[in-house]
């Protein structure tokens, strides 16, 4: 493989990275205090088998079904599990039991199954409220005045460990999402006054990672831009 060719995933990861490091000079901020999800719907486990080897540990999966069987093949690689996709209530032990954070959590219910069947040998799951920031019907979510109540909910439930928030802007945005990103920022650091564990702000994707680094992502979730174009929708 001739990785000076920038269509192979080494090239492409070292020009994201170059860039993940250039907003953060821009915003004066550490490039360590940002973390690369590999978000991976849709890829085979050997495109995360070979992602791993270039030192990319964070994966993120959307459907369970998908993700679970690539989670057998890979069961060798110290890997973090992310669940970022929408999650119906019965489907909640699965993840409760095989990842190790969840970022679209935006329900009571859906909270308490999670703590209810996360296995009492595992450490407590990673959560991150989904935020419906730009109130769209078509997108999951919370709204953002329903956060500290359901916020208070799970930090009494000891199986859950309450990292911060996620968010998925609107895809047409003039501004690329920067008034969306800093208003999930600033409710961060509201919720801080009385949650100061909270450390996650889940926000950025290929289109618009830079803008949400510069508003203070500290988890950027990229798909097309790290793997290339997904192949059509299942
Ligand atoms: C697919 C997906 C991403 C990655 O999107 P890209 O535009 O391909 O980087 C990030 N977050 C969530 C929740 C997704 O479903």
């Amino acid at each position: 493989m001739d990785a000076t060719r920038s269509d192979t995933l080494p090239a492409r990861l070292d020009a994201l990275q170059r860039r993940i490091r250039h907003s953060c000079e821009a915003a004066g901020r550490d490039p360590a205090a940002v973390t690369l999800l590999a978000v991976s719907k849709t890829r085979q486990a050997a495109e995360i088998r070979a992602l791993a080897a270039l030192g990319v540990t964070d994966i993120g999966e959307n459907y369970l079904q998908e993700a679970l069987s690539k989670q057998d093949a890979l069961a060798d690689l110290p890997l973090t599990w992310h669940f970022i996709g929408p999650i119906q209530s019965n489907k909640t032990r699965d993840i409760a039991t095989r990842f190790d954070w969840v970022h679209s959590v935006d329900r009571d219910k859906v909270a308490r199954r999670l703590n209810d069947q996360r296995p009492g040998h595992l450490p407590p799951l990673n959560v991150c409220l989904q935020i419906n920031i730009d109130d769209e019907d078509s997108k999951s979510g919370m709204a953002l005045e329903a956060v500290p109540a359901l916020a208070a909910q799970i930090q009494a439930l000891p199986n859950l460990r309450l990292r911060g928030l996620m968010t998925i802007p609107r895809a047409d945005a003039a501004d690329g999402n920067r008034a969306a990103f800093r208003v999930l920022a600033m409710t961060l650091s509201q919720l801080r006054h009385t949650i100061a564990s909270l450390d996650t702000l889940s926000m950025g994707m290929s289109d618009d990672f830079e803008v949400a680094i510069a508003e203070g992502a500290t988890l950027i979730r990229l798909g097309t831009a790290l793997f290339g174009p997904r192949p059509a929708k299942h």
